[in-house]
């Protein structure tokens, strides 16, 4: 590598490298992604890389999903969210499956969890 690699504060300023991208503290020749927790080289040619690196788009995804900082694998979801909802309808067809059930009982389940949780508005929207 060369050692005129050197990290540019201009860079921070390109709309392609918001809202991720930083200087590694104390270390002018790295590059730093806020999504991935990761360092990079502090070239441009290897940052344009890590913003197409698959490990980088899902973190991207998953951050956008979530506003919050991350707390834990995505047990807490908030009970009225639409991923609540297809996680509930994916929970529903796993049971289906796994105890060999035929998948003409799925209606009448669905019909009576919303009848068990009234309250629930996961339940009442699968
Ligand atoms: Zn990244």
């Amino acid at each position: 590598m060369s050692s005129k690699v050197k990290f540019q504060d201009a860079w921070l300023q390109k709309p392609e490298f918001q809202p991720w991208l930083a200087r590694e503290e104390g270390n002018p020749k790295r590059a730093y992604c806020k999504i991935c927790k990761a360092g990079i080289g502090a070239e441009i040619s290897t940052i344009r890389r890590h913003k197409k690196a698959k490990m980088h788009v899902a973190n991207e995804g998953k951050a956008n999903e979530h506003e919050t900082d991350e707390s834990g694998p995505s047990t807490s979801r908030p009970n009225n969210s639409p991923s609540g909802v297809g996680f509930a309808t994916v929970l529903l067809c796993c049971f289906i499956a796994e105890y060999n059930l035929p998948f003409t009982i799925a209606e009448p389940l669905v019909t009576l969890h919303k009848r068990m949780y009234p309250d629930s508005a996961i339940a009442q929207e699968l």
